[in-house]
C-alpha cells in the first residue's frame, strides 16, 4: 500500500515539516499534513487541501471546528479579562462551576487545565479521602488502576502505565498504585484492601484501542466500590460529553462514579480547560494552599467550557452522537469485509476498526483521500468525527474506507 511519500507533499508543507523537525522535540509521529484553517468538520492544509477530520483533536472538538457560537464568547471574553488568576475571584468561574456541576448531577467542581492535571488532583482527592475520610494509615493509600490505561503524561500517570514506551527512562515513579487487568471484577474484588482509597479507570479505553469492556462491568465495579468505601474515578476526559452516544460513558449503564475526570470537549477545542466533578465530602477536603494552578478557573477558559458545554445541550449533541454513531457502526459493519479486519466496534461516535496489521498505512492511505484518521494502539483505525458532521460527510468517508481496504 502506498503511503504519503515527498511527491504528493507540496514543497511549502514539506518546508514546514522540516522546519518542526528541526526545532521541535520529536515527541509526536504526526500524519504529513500541515493544517492552516479549520471549520466545523473540515480541516484545510496549506496547500488548500480540505479533509475531513475524523479524529476531533481526540474527542476534544466534539462541538466541531471553530464553533461560532464558542468563537464569539471566547473573543468576547478575550476584550473583558483573561486572567486573574485566583488570588482574585472572576465573574466566569461560579457560572461554571453551577453549570458543570448541574449538568454531571454533582456537587462540586475543582478546575484545571489539561486532562492530565485533573487526574492528578483526582489521585490527589482520593489520597485525602482515603487519609481523612477512611483513616487510612499516612502513606500507604494505594489507588487501583487497569492495564493498557490512559491517563496522560505526568510522570506519576506514566508510572502506572503498562506501555513501556510510556514509561522508559522516566523512573523512579510514584509508588502507591496497584494494576489490575480492564474488565474483570474479581480482579477488582481481590485487589481491594483496607489501604485502597480510589479505583481509577476509564470506562471505556480509548487509546489502548477502544476497548468496550463486557456490559455490567462499570456498574458492578462502581457498586462494589461503595460498598467497599473505594472512591471510584471514571476518566471521561475523552468518552465523556457527548462522543459516546451519552453525556457519559458511564450513563450506558445507568451508573455514576463518585468522581468524574472532564477535558478535551470541555472547552470545544478552544482552550485547555479540565475538571474534577464530584461530591461537596471529597472536593471540600482540598483547602486554601492544598492545591491550585494559576491558569486553572480563568474567566476566558470558564467563558469558553460554559458555551461549549451550551453548545452540547442546545445542538442536541449526544443525540445525535447516539443516532450517527450508531448508522456509522453498521454501515461500517455492513460495507466492510477484508481479511486483515478484526473486528469493528464502537459506541456513539466513538468507533474503532481493529486490524490484524500495523493502521497506519490505511490512515496515511486514507489521509491521500482527504480523511484524516489516527491509529491508536498500532492495530486499530479510530474514527470519532466531530458530532455536528452529517450524514452525507460520514457516507464520503464510508467510500474512502471502503475504496482503500478494496486496494489493500
Ligand atoms: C487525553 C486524555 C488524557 C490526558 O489529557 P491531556 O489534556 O492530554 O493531558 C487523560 N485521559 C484520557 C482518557 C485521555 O483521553
Amino acid at each position: 500500500m502506498a503511503g504519503v511519500t515527498a511527491e504528493t507533499t507540496s514543497t511549502r508543507s514539506q518546508e514546514l515539516i522540516d522546519l518542526e523537525e528541526r526545532w521541535g522535540a520529536p515527541n509526536y509521529h504526526p500524519l504529513p499534513v500541515v493544517v492552516e484553517r479549520a471549520e466545523g468538520v473540515w480541516l484545510y492544509d496549506v496547500d488548500g487541501n480540505r479533509y475531513l477530520d475524523c479524529l476531533s483533536a481526540y474527542s476534544a472538538v466534539n462541538q466541531g471546528h471553530a464553533h461560532p457560537r464558542i468563537l464569539q464568547t471566547m473573543v468576547e471574553q478575550a476584550h473583558r479579562v483573561t486572567l486573574t488568576s485566583r488570588a482574585f475571584r472572576n465573574d466566569q468561574l461560579p457560572l461554571f462551576y453551577q453549570e458543570l456541576a448541574t449538568l454531571c448531577g454533582m456537587e462540586m467542581v475543582l478546575p484545571m487545565n489539561t486532562g492530565a492535571e485533573a487526574v492528578e488532583t483526582a489521585i490527589k482527592a482520593a489520597r485525602r479521602y482515603g487519609y481523612e475520610l477512611k483513616g487510612i494509615e499516612q502513606d500507604r493509600a494505594e489507588i487501583i488502576v487497569c492495564e493498557n490505561n490512559f491517563h496522560g503524561r505526568t510522570t506519576t500517570i506514566v508510572g502506572f502505565s503498562s506501555d513501556e514506551a510510556y514509561r522508559e527512562g522516566f523512573g523512579p515513579f510514584t509508588p502507591g498504585f496497584v494494576t489490575i487487568p480492564f474488565g474483570d471484577i474479581e480482579a477488582l474484588r481481590s485487589a481491594i484492601n483496607p489501604n485502597t482509597c480510589g479505583f481509577l479507570f476509564e470506562p471505556i479505553q480509548c487509546e489502548a484501542g477502544i476497548n468496550i469492556p463486557a456490559d455490567g462491568y462499570v456498574r458492578e465495579a462502581l457498586e462494589l466500590c461503595r460498598r467497599e468505601n473505594v472512591l471510584s474515578i471514571a476518566d471521561e476526559i475523552q468518552t465523556g460529553l457527548g462522543r459516546t452516544g451519552k453525556l457519559f460513558a458511564c450513563d450506558h449503564e445507568d451508573s455514576r462514579p463518585d468522581l468524574y475526570v472532564l477535558g478535551k470537549a470541555l472547552s470545544g477545542g478552544f482552550y485547555p480547560v479540565s475538571a474534577v466533578v464530584g461530591p461537596r465530602r471529597v472536593l471540600e477536603l482540598f483547602r486554601p494552599g492544598s492545591h491550585g494552578s494559576t491558569y486553572g478557573g480563568n474567566p476566558l477558559g470558564c467563558a469558553v467550557a460554559r458555551s461549549a458545554l451550551a453548545v452540547l445541550q442546545d445542538e442536541g449533541l449526544v443525540k445525535r452522537s447516539a443516532e450517527l454513531g450508531e448508522w456509522l457502526l453498521g454501515k461500517l459493519r455492513d460495507e466492510l469485509h477484508h481479511p486483515a479486519i478484526k473486528d469493528i466496534r464502537g459506541r456513539g461516535m466513538l468507533i474503532g476498526i481493529e486490524l490484524d496489521v500495523p493502521a497506519r498505512p490505511f490512515c496515511e492511505a486514507l489521509q491521500e483521500r482527504r480523511v484524516l484518521c489516527k491509529e491508536t494502539h498500532d492495530h486499530v483505525i479510530r474514527f470519532a468525527p466531530p458530532l455536528v458532521v452529517e450524514r452525507e460527510d460520514l457516507e464520503f468517508a464510508i467510500e474512502q474506507v471502503r475504496e482503500v481496504f478494496a486496494t489493500a
